[in-house]
């Protein structure tokens, strides 16, 4: 900006960047997963990552907070507590810096999960208006766009008001409240009768299909009777259920299901009409689960 007095050009380097994102590490996985830890002006560490498909699909995976205050008992975010909401550019320059870097190789970002770090329905406005720029100005359309939320069921019900045509997932992981209380606290806050009534009027005024999200634990939540409860659940709705073997974190005891047991619990949802479908997880040599390369450089660090 050669046209502006040489103090104010000063004056703004010093006072003003474009982003706000510091890089502080990058891992690149053998599938091609690309994991991302910034450090924000304040300090606090996110992550986000970026999944290359086969099919061509480049699929960004962004954070909403750094740290979350939902305490789930597996989850690496949930074990290191809230440490602050991120604001809508934040979140939406996440997004926005994969998105230049793959159109600077030719590539396209097309699809966006917020299933990184933090609850975005906790930080609902900033979230639902980085939603919002990510069609408008990065081009990305809302049906490649997904949300996935813990459960809060009066945040699901003003969600449905937005008028967007995103997909909406739904962490689950149990099906009866005294097994997902114990693993997911707000399950004390919303149980399940509440969770699904929010579900049920979310599909009513949206018309569009749920994502449930249910991470498979060896011996915990992964046999026939879960399933069965599980179909038991959703019935009526129109939905999908995605199946993630838990990834291990230091705070929780529990591993992932084997193959088989994955593949049986399939079998009995498909059975009761509930199609679903064994997630592959991408990046598990690069600590790719939420929060979990913060996590190894914590302990790095300690
Ligand atoms: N807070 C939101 C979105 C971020 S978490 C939510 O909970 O939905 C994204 C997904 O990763 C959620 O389905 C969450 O339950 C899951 N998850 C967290 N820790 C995990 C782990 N160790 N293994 C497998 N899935 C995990
Ligand atoms: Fe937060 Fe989601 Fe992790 Fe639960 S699973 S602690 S809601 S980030």
């Amino acid at each position: 900006m050669s046209d502006l007095p040489a103090a104010m050009r000063s004056a703004l380097t010093e006072r003003s960047r474009i982003g706000r994102l510091e890089t502080r590490i990058e891992q690149v996985s053998t599938d091609g997963t690309r994991k991302r830890l910034y450090r924000l002006p304040d300090g606090p560490l996110i992550e986000s990552v970026l999944m290359p498909y086969a099919d061509g699909r480049r699929t960004a995976c962004i954070s909403t907070q750094a740290g979350c205050a939902m305490g789930c008992r597996f989850c690496a975010t949930g074990q290191m507590g809230l440490v602050r909401h991120l604001d809508q550019g934040e979140i939406l320059e996440q997004a926005w810096r994969f998105h230049s870097e793959l159109a600077r190789q030719g590539e396209r970002l097309s699809n966006v999960v917020l299933m990184g770090m933090g609850e975005p329905f906790h930080n609902y406005e900033a979230s639902v208006r980085a939603i919002r720029r990510l069609s408008s100005d990065l081009g990305i359309g809302q049906r490649h766009i997904t949300v996935s939320t813990v459960g809060l069921a009066p945040a699901i019900r003003r969600f449905a008001d937005e008028g967007l045509q995103v997909t909406l997932a739904i962490s689950l992981h149990a099906a009866t409240d005294e097994e997902r209380g114990a693993m997911l606290p707000i399950n004390r806050r919303w149980p399940l009768a509440e969770l699904i009534a929010a579900c049920r009027d979310y599909q009513q005024k949206s018309g569009r299909r749920l994502s449930f999200e249910w991470a498979l634990i060896a011996g915990e939540n992964d046999r026939e009777q879960d399933a069965i409860r599980l179909a038991e659940l959703l019935r009526g709705l129109s939905c999908h259920v995605n199946l993630i073997p838990l990834n291990p974190t230091r705070g929780y005891t529990g591993g992932p299901s084997s193959d088989r047991a994955a593949r049986e619990f399939v079998a009995v949802l498909e059975q009761r009409g509930i199609p679903a479908t064994v997630r592959v997880r991408r990046g598990i040599d690069i600590d790719a689960g939420c929060g979990q390369l913060r996590d190894r450089v914590e302990a790095m660090q300690a």
